[in-house]
């Protein structure tokens, strides 16, 4: 086994974009800690396996990222088995379609706890850990195409992916001094079972099942089909610029949410 680029922590990593990026930080020589929710420990069960075989260390640090103990316990167990935290990629997500009117308190409050409360917490433990170690480090969100532009019918995920872009800042101005970066990802639609009930299997889209109202509808179809790059989005668009912004060559960049969309909504 080679020496480690350090170690790295991705949540939400059993399946689509979380396991496409540890894989990913796998190959780039990064040992991995794998998070999801206890009920996906086969799955990442897999992944690590899938890790080890490419000569790179994995553990396994189930826990549910809204809530605050578990977060922490389980940054400090990584620590413990892989020897410290250099990457905190906070992927997990959730996401319910619903119009605004047809849309309920419970469905916002789940959607904003995962999404907004479950980065703010693992933003927060990797912090603390990496400026415990000295070493610097990299904290990775995950924000999305809907964190910044409004969307039809998904509008608690929208108010949470936009939350990714301010905390992304406001932790990128606090904690540069420390030699650490904050940056987020903002993915179009990418091939994940996320979005399976909006892709067929050739990457088609079927709004029907998923938006009732007809103007709703013809707003999300012009906006997709009018993607500039022809290509149905696959976790690994996502895993290399994440490989990039974790990489040592990207300390000159913080506080920035790339947008990797295939020009759907241009800065
Ligand atoms: P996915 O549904 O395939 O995977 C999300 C993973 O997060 C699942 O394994 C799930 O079990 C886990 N998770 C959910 N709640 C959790 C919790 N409380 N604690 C720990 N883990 C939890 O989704 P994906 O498409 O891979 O999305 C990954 C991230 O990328 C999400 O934040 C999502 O919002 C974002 N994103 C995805 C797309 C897309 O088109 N797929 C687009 C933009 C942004």
């Amino acid at each position: 086994m080679s020496i480690s680029k350090g170690i790295a922590l991705i949540t939400g990593s059993a399946q689509g974009i979380g396991r496409g990026i540890a894989l990913r930080l796998a190959r780039d020589g990064f040992n991995v800690a794998l998070n999801d929710l206890p009920n996906k420990d086969a799955e990442l069960e897999a992944v690590a396996t899938e890790i080890e075989s490419l000569g790179r260390q994995a553990c396994i640090v189930p826990a549910d990222v809204t809530v605050d103990k578990q977060v922490k316990e389980m940054v400090d167990e990584a620590v413990t088995k892989l020897g410290g935290l250099d990457v905190m990629v906070a992927n997990a997500g959730v996401v319910e379609f619903a119009s605004l009117v047809s849309s309920t308190v419970e469905s916002w409050d789940r959607t904003l706890s995962v999404n907004a409360r479950g980065a703010y917490l693992c933003y927060k433990y990797a912090a603390i850990q990496m400026i415990e170690q000295g070493r610097g480090g990299r904290i990775i969100g995950a924000s999305s195409a809907a964190g910044k532009m409004g969307f039809a019918h998904i509008s608690s995920y929208t108010a949470s992916k936009f939350a990714i872009r301010g905390l992304t800042q406001a932790a990128a101005v606090e904690l540069g001094q420390y030699g650490i970066t904050v940056n987020a990802y903002a993915p179009g639609a990418i091939q994940t079972s996320m979005i399976k009930i909006m892709l067929d299997e050739s990457g088609n889209v079927d709004y029907k099942q998923l938006i009732d109202n007809p103007c709703s509808r013809k707003w999300f179809t012009s906006l997709m089909e009018n993607v500039p790059i022809k290509h149905v989005g696959q976790p690994e668009d996502i895993a290399s610029i994440v490989s990039y912004l974790a990489s040592k060559e990207a300390h000159f960049i913080t506080g920035q949410c790339i947008s990797v969309d295939g020009g759907m909504r241009m800065d």
